[in-house]
């Protein structure tokens, strides 16, 4: 009876262990939703039926974050897979200023390589060189060399960021078509192919997408200020090759997804011994959230297709019989135009004071200061502002403390920090909900790349002015609307939960480590591994 016990106790606990320990995935699939908000994916749930309905049916994180201050595109994704903040990785923002360097623009671009001759931050030479961590990608070919880390995006910064310095296929968007800036590896045959078909497809006018109900309620033309056309009820149609309107619109995210599934299909990704990673980084969204804001037509239809093409994406690696997981995030959330959302009851949301550039500020102050020159570099009403190097010391000084004192004078203006007030301040440890502003400014802080000091715009100040060059909306605030983004894990067989205790992106990383069985060294990244997922996280 005994020894009958302690077989049945056996047996159950081989069970218990096998349930809890099934064999690796063989393929990492990691989306990055650019723009991709926890407020719109929350509006948008019960809508969705196709893809993103059915990875929220694994586990659903509704409050995860980009945590830190400068919420762009560049520091959001190389956040996503390196488990570390900006302050970390390096990478601060999408540009910054290095008054170091010899070339004369001295603005650089974060995936860039600035070295190289005759480049300048609008004509790059596109590189990993800025990202100081490895990505999973990385970490996953120094343990197993057959690993393939595999990268495709609608925009460069994303696919170098999610894939790092040792990617075997890199492809992104430029304008015209996708193109890599690996040189050494060999082009896969699908790429000319999937170049070709959308080449033939731009050719074509095409006409408007038809709404479902649910988007028909959202269609409303609402002017904007400052300069700008009116958005709100806009269905993509779109003339014969016009690429700017194929790029803010769902077919770049088809076009982007349709490449990754032919990687997927020429490269065999995930069928063989070792796991694969693949990073696919859908650029519509953000481009839409940018030209039309987040609560019109536009956006409803965007969401809607993207749903779409996510689950026939889905329903392609299904159909391979490739044993996958999947992650989905976003680099940073967003806003809508303030002139919507003043109509839904926003009272405060406004556009900025032009005033408030540091291109306007500067030459005021030094013009009181009886300074010589610009004052100030950069150009941007928040964030990172930089002082003149050339200046001397003593000039410097007095500049930084009247700049200081004239950012905190205005009144669209909620804190502003000097670079030796981030610099002592300490690295947060409690939940990002909890983090006050200058701890969020402190994981967006590197030396030698972030400003003297860092302005922080009240909340529901939209950073655009001026509307009229075709962006009236966007992101890169302290604030949740920009920070608060959602974070899914999904693997076949899986059923998880819907989770409210706040995470964060740089969780995503150690989690998928887990999932692999990929060791990190302790304390070797700013993120932990999230238990109820598809993950079984070591002992911390
Ligand atoms: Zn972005």
């Amino acid at each position: 009876m005994r020894k009958f016990l302690l077989a049945a106790a056996a047996a159950l606990l081989a069970s218990h262990a096998a349930a809890q320990s099934p064999p690796p995935p063989k393929l990492l699939v990691v989306i990055s939703v650019d723009q991709f908000s926890a407020n719109l994916f929350d509006e948008y749930r019960a809508q969705f039926t196709g893809g993103l309905a059915e990875l929220a049916s694994g586990t659903w994180f509704r409050n995860g974050f980009q945590s830190h201050a400068l919420t762009e595109t560049c520091p959001g994704h190389s956040t996503i897979l390196t488990g570390d903040h900006p302050a970390r990785t390096g990478i601060i923002g999408n540009t910054w200023i290095d008054q170091s360097i010899a070339r004369e623009d001295k603005t650089v671009y974060c995936a860039e390589d600035e070295r190289a001759p005759d480049t300048s931050s609008a004509h790059y030479k596109v590189s990993p060189e800025h990202l100081l961590v490895p990505t999973l990608g990385d970490l996953m070919k120094s343990r197993w060399p057959s690993s393939r880390n595999v990268a495709v995006s609608g925009k460069d910064r994303a696919a170098v960021m999610m894939s790092g310095h040792n990617a075997d296929q890199r492809w992104y968007w430029d304008g015209k078509q996708f193109t890599t800036d690996l040189t050494g590896a060999p082009v896969p045959q699908v790429v000319p192919k999937v170049n070709a078909a959308i080449a033939a497809a731009l050719a074509q006018p095409r006409p408007a997408l038809e709404p479902l109900p649910y988007c028909q309620t959202k269609a409303r033309a609402v002017p904007v200020e400052g300069g700008g056309t009116p958005v709100g009820a806009g269905r993509f149609a779109r003339s014969a090759g016009d690429a700017a309107a194929l790029r803010a619109s769902p077919e770049m995210d088809g076009d982007t997804l349709a490449l990754s599934a032919a990687l997927v299909d020429e490269m065999q990704l995930g069928r063989r011994a070792t796991p694969d990673v693949l990073s696919v980084s859908l650029s519509a969204t953000d481009y839409v959230g940018h030209t039309y804001g987040t609560e019109g037509e536009e956006m409803c239809l965007q969401l809607t297709e993207l749903d779409r093409e996510i689950g026939d994406f889905l329903s392609v690696l299904d159909s391979r019989g490739i044993d996958y997981a999947v992650a989905l995030t976003a680099d940073h959330g967003g806003k809508d135009i303030p002139e919507r959302e003043r109509l839904a009851g926003v009272a405060d949301a406004a556009r900025v004071d032009a005033a408030l550039n540091s291109r306007v500020m500067g030459p005021k102050l030094t013009a009181r200061l009886g300074i010589q020159g610009p004052g100030l570099l950069g150009d941007s009403s928040f964030g990172d502002i930089y002082i003149d190097r050339r200046l001397s010391a003593a000039d410097r000084k007095r500049l930084l403390d009247a700049a200081v004192a004239a950012y905190r004078a205005q009144p669209q203006v909620e804190a502003v920090f000097t670079a030796a007030e981030i610099a002592a301040t300490p690295k947060p440890t409690s939940p990002p909900t909890e983090w006050s502003l200058i701890e969020r400014v402190r994981e967006s802080y590197y030396p030698g790349r972030s400003g003297d000091f860092f302005v922080v715009l009240k909340k529901d100040v939209t950073p655009i002015a001026d509307t009229s060059h075709g962006f009236v909306a966007t992101h890169g605030s302290v604030w949740d609307y920009d920070r608060r983004v959602p974070i899914l894990f999904w693997r076949q067989g899986f059923r998880g939960a819907t989770v409210t205790t706040p995470v964060d992106t740089v969780d995503i990383m150690p989690t998928l480590a887990a999932l692999i069985g990929l060791p990190l060294a302790s304390g070797s990244v700013d993120g932990h591994c999230l238990e109820g997922t598809p993950a079984f996280c070591p002992d911390r």
